[in-house]
């Protein structure tokens, strides 16, 4: 058998908001595997570069072929030869191919179309599925569902006229396997639709899938969602609540400006309504609460609610793992977002997984705002075994993860174990 690239091509496909992404397509001579990125709406100043074109001529700028052609051009011609199951030899290749500290020369899109897609096609090459694959890379020891996290309410930079907050979620918890639990999750997305349209809110969707109605206040989110999870007969054990304010997006001069509210709150006052907040309602974990660099913010959010729920942090960590590492130093903390194209390899995101739970930190493998038909992400999650999974609930690009890790669940049997138990 001949595991070597043969060849590597990338091309500029569309993401679920109908801007360009960059697909590419790995060849040796046994398999043929492609993968596409995802893009962020409210994109992390320390995340790994996304290169665009800038040429207003084209998608507004937003075309990515600057990356395809890095793919093309540059990016093939080095992994020529390279065996496709040697994924740590062919991130370090990447890394150093590029040679800047964000992946600004090639771009982290071009680079993670390429991992993305070596991983899958080391995966076919090996004869495992590519959860299985991946779980090796990981030296994960057991394969594991995670517990979904549904977006159900969202605002921000994700929907117009919704909250200053971007993302109201539920976490079913109750159910004894993963199949369940998403019931759990789906059955309470669609009574917030009743709740919504009884109150005479709209119930149009943003980018992930979730409501975006037009509502008085941020806290009132988090009362209807309460009001749903009851309304559908659960229990606050059996679903709880959590949020992300991705709250970098709301920091102004030093201030968080709640425009719902109309309210300018410092970091305390943030951490204050955040403790009310949880004393109210079962709300268990808060993500970007304070903003990417207020890391003396989160040190007092971390020491004020640490204990009872998860603080977890995207646009402060990044999925990098020197900035997860002065988290757990400065127990600014306790859980780490994962996003794959934050940081840009499949090796660099395995080792961000493994530092966080070395540190005992929860693990979150996240959608971004514009997904893809490319369902990675599932095996990915199993593969690591994070505990949770931020996707979706529903438009195909996010349902495509769920289906899948249905599908996975359903072939482990009883060999899956599941987040919760
Ligand atoms: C997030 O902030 O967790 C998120 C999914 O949004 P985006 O992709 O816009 O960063
Ligand atoms: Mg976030």
């Amino acid at each position: 058998m001949d595991f070597k690239i043969r060849k590597i091509k990338a091309r500029e496909v569309l993401d679920s908001r109908g801007n360009p992404t960059i697909e590419a397509d790995l060849i040796t001579k046994s398999c043929c595997a492609k993968a596409i990125v995802p893009s962020g709406a409210s994109t992390g100043i320390h995340e790994a570069l996304e290169l665009r074109d800038n040429d207003n001529k084209r998608y507004s700028g937003k075309g990515v072929l600057k990356a395809v052609n890095n793919v093309n051009k540059i990016i093939a011609k080095k992994l020529i030869g390279v065996d496709c199951r040697k994924q740590r030899e062919i991130d370090d290749i990447l890394i150093e191919l590029d040679g800047t500290e964000n992946k600004s020369k090639l771009g982290a899109n071009a680079i993670l179309a390429v991992s993305m897609a070596a991983c899958k096609a080391g995966a076919i090459c090996s004869h495992k599925q590519i959860y299985e694959y991946i779980q090796k890379l990981a030296s994960s020891k057991k394969l594991m569902l995670p517990d979904p996290m549904l977006v159900v309410l969202e605002g921000g930079k994700h929907a117009d006229n919704s909250t200053d907050f971007q993302e109201f979620l539920i976490l079913p918890k109750g159910a004894k396997n993963f199949r369940e639990s998403l019931r759990y999750g789906i059955e309470v997305y669609h009574c917030l639709e009743r709740v919504l349209k009884s109150k005479g809110y709209n119930t149009n969707v943003g980018n992930e899938g979730a409501f975006a109605p037009n509502l008085n206040s941020n806290e009132e989110a988090v009362e209807l969602i309460a009001k749903a999870i009851e309304k559908a007969g659960y229990s606050f054990k059996q679903v709880s609540i959590a949020l992300d304010s991705a709250s970098s997006e709301i920091y102004e001069n030093g201030k968080y400006n709640l425009k719902k509210e109309k309210i300018k709150l410092t970091s305390d006052e943030m951490i204050d309504l955040y403790s009310n907040w949880v004393e109210k309602y079962p709300i268990i974990s808060i993500e970007d609460g304070l903003a990417q660099d207020d890391w003396n913010g989160w040190q007092r959010l971390n020491r004020k609610l640490g204990d009872k729920i998860q603080i977890v942090g995207d646009d402060l960590l990044v999925t990098n793992i020197k900035r997860i590492k002065k988290a757990v130093e400065l127990k600014a903390a306790n859980s780490a977002l994962i996003k794959l194209n934050q940081i840009g390899t499949v090796t660099e995101t395995i080792m961000a997984i493994q530092f966080s739970k070395e540190n005992k930190f929860n693990t979150i493998l996240s959608q971004r705002a514009a997904e893809t038909e490319d369902t990675f992400a599932a095996d990915f999650a199993v593969g690591t075994s994070v505990k949770e999974f931020k996707f979706g609930p529903t438009r195909s690009e996010r349902t495509a993860k769920y289906n899948r890790l249905l599908r996975i669940e359903e072939e482990l049997g009883n060999k899956a174990k599941f987040a919760r138990l």
